[in-house]
C-alpha cells in the first residue's frame, strides 16, 4: 500500500515512462467536485480530468451501471452481438439528434474514426480522386496524440521526431472566416473541415460569436464536411449540451468522449446521418472493445444523469458567476489580464509570457490552498470544476482563488 505522495511519485518516476509532467500531488479517492491525495488533504478538483468528470467523481449512478453490468457481461467484442449496444445506440442517436452512431474508446480514435469517415465520404459520394482529400483544421488545434492528429498539430513537443507525418491536412487561422473561406476557394478537393467549437488546450479560445454558424455555411455551400470535436466542449460542459448548440449549428460529423463516461470507463464516439456514416461497412473500421457492454451502460447513466440533474443549466449558471466573480477581481489586480470562457469552461490569463512559469507556480499555490488546477501554457490556467458544483462551492472556489492570486 502506498504511504506517502513521495513514494508514489518515487514509484512512477521509475516505472512510468515520463510523458507526463504531473503536479506534485497524489489522489486517492474522489467525491462530486472533491477529490483526496493520500495525506487525506480534501482538495476542489477544477480540471475534472480535462472535463470528463462533469457529473462529479464517482457519480453513484454511473458507478452503479457499471458494476453491475460487470458482473454481467463485459466484453463479447464485434465479433457477436450484444444485448446492450443497440440500445445505447438509440439512446444516445435520439439524445443527439443523429441517425447513427460509431462506438469507440478514446478521444484520439474518435477522431481518426471522423478523418477516415469523411475520407471515404469525399471519395463514394462527393467524387474526389483517390488519395486527393484534404481536411481543413485549425491552428493551434488539439485532437489527440495519433501520429495522424499530431500530424496537423502546431506542437512542437507533440510532433518533433514523431514523423513522417500523414499528409492531407490543411492549416487556417481559428475564428477567421475569411482564411476559411480562401482554403476553401483554393482547393476543389477538400473533404471536410475538423474544429473545436471553443479550442480548449490552446487555452480556451472562445471564437467570435457566429464563427461557427458562417464556417458550417461556408462548408454547406463549398459540399464540405463541418466535423465538430465536442470531445472537451460537449456533453454539458459549456452550458449547453454541445458547444456548437449555442449557435444552432448542426455539424455533419460529431466526436465525443470524455465526458461521455463521466470520467468512469474510456467511452468515446462518432456521431452523423446516414448519408455519412454509411459509407463505413463491415470490416473497414473498428476496435476490439469499442462498443462493449460495461461502456454502453457507463454511457447511458452518463448521459442520463447530465439531464436529470440539469447540468448544462448549472453550467451555465455557475459559470456566468465565476467569470463575474473573477471579473470583478481582475478590476483591482495586476496579476491576472483576463478570464475567458463558456459555462464551466474558463481559463484566466496570467500578466506574464507564455514561457514563465507563473501560472505552473499560481498552481502549485492553489493547491496547497486547497484547490487543483492546471496551466495549459505559461501563463494560462484553466478553471473546468466538475458540473454539480454548488453556488456555496463556487463561492469558496472564488474565494481561494483570489486569496492565492492576491499573493502574487
Ligand atoms: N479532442 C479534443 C478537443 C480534446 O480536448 C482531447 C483531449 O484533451 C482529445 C481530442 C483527445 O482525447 P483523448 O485524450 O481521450 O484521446
Amino acid at each position: 500500500e502506498i504511504k506517502s505522495s513521495k513514494e508514489a511519485i518515487a514509484l512512477e518516476d521509475k516505472h512510468g515512462a515520463h510523458n507526463y509532467h504531473p503536479l506534485p500531488v497524489v489522489l486517492k479517492k474522489g467525491d462530486g467536485v472533491y477529490v483526496w491525495d493520500v495525506e487525506d488533504k480534501k482538495y476542489y478538483d477544477f480540471l475534472s480530468a480535462y472535463s470528463a468528470v462533469n457529473q462529479g467523481h464517482c457519480h453513484p449512478r454511473i458507478v452503479g451501471a457499471m458494476t453491475k453490468q460487470a458482473e454481467t457481461l463485459t466484453l463479447t467484442s464485434r465479433a457477436f452481438y450484444n444485448d446492450v449496444l443497440g440500445k445505447y445506440e438509440k439512446f444516445a442517436t435520439e439524445y443527439f439528434g443523429f441517425d447513427k452512431l460509431l462506438p469507440m474508446n478514446t478521444g484520439a480514435e474518435a477522431v481518426e474514426t471522423a478523418i477516415k469517415i469523411c475520407r471515404k465520404w469525399a471519395y463514394e459520394r462527393k467524387g474526389i480522386p483517390e488519395n486527393e482529400a484534404q481536411i481543413i483544421v485549425a491552428e493551434n488545434n488539439f485532437h489527440g496524440r495519433t501520429t495522424t492528429v499530431i500530424s496537423f498539430s502546431n506542437d512542437e513537443g507533440a510532433r518533433k521526431n514523431f514523423g513522417p507525418y500523414t499528409p492531407g491536412f490543411l492549416k487556417v487561422a481559428y475564428d477567421d472566416l475569411d482564411a476559411l473561406e480562401k482554403t476553401l476557394n483554393s482547393n476543389k478537393n477538400i473533404a471536410g473541415f475538423l474544429v473545436e467549437p471553443i479550442q480548449g488546450e490552446a487555452g480556451v479560445f472562445v471564437p467570435s460569436e457566429g464563427y461557427l454558424k458562417k464556417a458550417k455555411a461556408l462548408c454547406e455551400k463549398h459540399n464540405v464536411l463541418f466535423i465538430a470535436d465536442e470531445i472537451q466542449t460537449g456533453i454539458a460542459r459549456t452550458g449547453k449540451l454541445l458547444a456548437v448548440d449555442h449557435e444552432n449549428v448542426k455539424p455533419d460529423i460529431v466526436t465525443l468522449g470524455k465526458a461521455i463516461s463521466g470520467g468512469v470507463y474510456p467511452v468515446s464516439a462518432v456521431l452523423a446521418n446516414n448519408e455519412v456514416m454509411d459509407v463505413i461497412q463491415p470490416g473497414q473500421h473498428g476496435s476490439t472493445f469499442g462498443g462493449n457492454p460495461v461502456a454502453c451502460e457507463v454511457a447511458i447513466a452518463a448521459l442520463e444523469v447530465i439531464k436529470d440533474e440539469n447540468l448544462a443549466d448549472n453550467a451555465e449558471k455557475m459559470g456566468q458567476l465565476f467569470r463575474d466573480e473573477m471579473n470583478a477581481f481582475i478590476d483591482s489586480s495586476n496579476v491576472v489580464n483576463l478570464v475567458r470562457g463558456k459555462g464551466l469552461l474558463n481559463a484566466i490569463v496570467i500578466n506574464d509570457t507564455e514561457d514563465s512559469s507563473t501560472a505552473w507556480d499560481i498552481c502549485m499555490a492553489l493547491k496547497e490552498n486547497g484547490l487543483l488546477a492546471k496551466p495549459t501554457h505559461g501563463n494560462i490556467i484553466r478553471f473546468a470544476p466538475p458540473l454539480v458544483i454548488t453556488k456555496d462551492q463556487l463561492m469558496d472556489c472564488v474565494s481561494i482563488i483570489t486569496k492565492t492570486l492576491k499573493t502574487f
